[in-house]
Order: structure tokens, then sequence, then C-alpha cells
């Protein structure tokens, strides 16, 4: 007996069910934005202009926690987009991107626990976020600007896979659908069929 080939139901596939999170990538993309220790406490001596020295140790917990509690690249570059600006140091060039320009210079600052924003400098910023890097930071300002969006822009990774190979199997599963299929003796729709 002739029969025609179905794709089977969702609920049907015997195949196993992946588990993103577990994939050797997905660890070592949250081992990336994951934190690797304390946070190193600012010894700058900054309390004029730079606000360094009156954050508590409480404040420099609760921002680096804040920080690493998604260990996402995303959500953390919403958060830099949130706390640094980028700056042009000399307002007579101002024709220069601020960001590519390699003079650009960022502010920082930190949220204490009143809620109040403190300026601080680059030193302790970074030492409270590490292992976040200056280069880390320009990063997210590149893809912001470039993705024209609220959001930084994921260039790393992603799901390459779909778009090398989506229309590819399509086509097989479209060329798959075509052909008749005789019935086998061991048909699952025969088994199933019996059972029901
Ligand atoms: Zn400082």
């Amino acid at each position: 007996m002739e029969q025609n080939i179905t794709p089977v139901k969702s609920g049907n596939v015997r195949k196993r069910k992946s588990q993103p999170q577990q994939w050797k990538r997905n660890i070592e993309k949250r081992q990336r934005y994951s934190a690797k220790g304390l946070p190193v406490h600012p010894t700058c001596g900054h309390r004029v202009g730079y606000q360094c020295m009156l954050l508590t140790t409480r404040d420099i917990k609760d921002y680096h926690e804040a920080f690493y509690s998604t260990p996402e690249k995303s959500k953390q570059g919403t958060f830099i987009l949130k706390y640094c600006r980028a700056e042009i140091p000399n307002p007579k060039r101002k024709k220069k991107d601020p960001v590519k320009s390699k003079s650009a210079t960022f502010q920082y600052s930190i949220v204490n626990q009143a809620g109040n924003n403190l300026r601080v400098c680059r030193s302790t910023f970074l030492n409270i976020l590490a292992p976040l890097t200056k280069h880390g930071i320009i990063g997210v300002f590149k893809r912001f600007k470039n993705g024209k969006s609220h959001v930084p822009v994921e260039t790393r990774g992603g799901n390459h896979k779909e778009a090398k190979f989506g229309l590819k199997r399509d086509a097989v599963k479209n060329f798959i659908c075509t052909l008749k299929a005789s019935e086998s003796h061991y048909s699952l729709s025969t088994i199933r069929t019996e059972h029901t």
C-alpha cells in the first residue's frame, strides 16, 4: 500500500529535544559575561570631581551584582549605556565621531544605594565591573551606534546555521513530501492504528 509522506506532528517527534543552555558554546558565553571574583575597591582617592571614595562597600557590591545578575552581552550592554557616556574631549573637533575617534573619552557613573549617580574615574568603574574592559565598553557603543536601536545589537554568535541551512532544509522537506512511501511492516502508523 502506498501512502503520502507527511511531516510528523511536533508532539510525536522522537528526536531528542535540544537543550541550548547545555551547549558548550552557550556555557562559554555565560562564563564570558560572568563575574570572576569580588569587585575591587577604589584606591584612587578621588573625592572632588570624581566621587570614587564616596562609594560604600555595599554600593560597590550591589552595583557589581546588578551588572552580573544576567551574564548576557545584551543586558550588560544596556547597563553600560545607562551608566557611561561617550564624550568628545575637544568640542572644536565636534565633527569627529566621539565613538570612532581615538581620543574618545567616556564618563562613568555608579548608582549608590540612595539612588544617586556618582561620577567615578575609569579605573574605579572597571575595577568594580571587572573583568569588563574599556574595549568592552567601546564595543557596546559601536554596536549601539551601528544598530541605531536602544539596545546594543549582538554580533557575536547567533543562529548562523538557520541562515545557512534553513532554505536547504525546507527544500529537502518539500522533496521528501513529494515521495510516495510503501508501508513497511514496522511502520509507526500501523502500530499506532493497531493500538488505538
Ligand atoms: Zn577615582
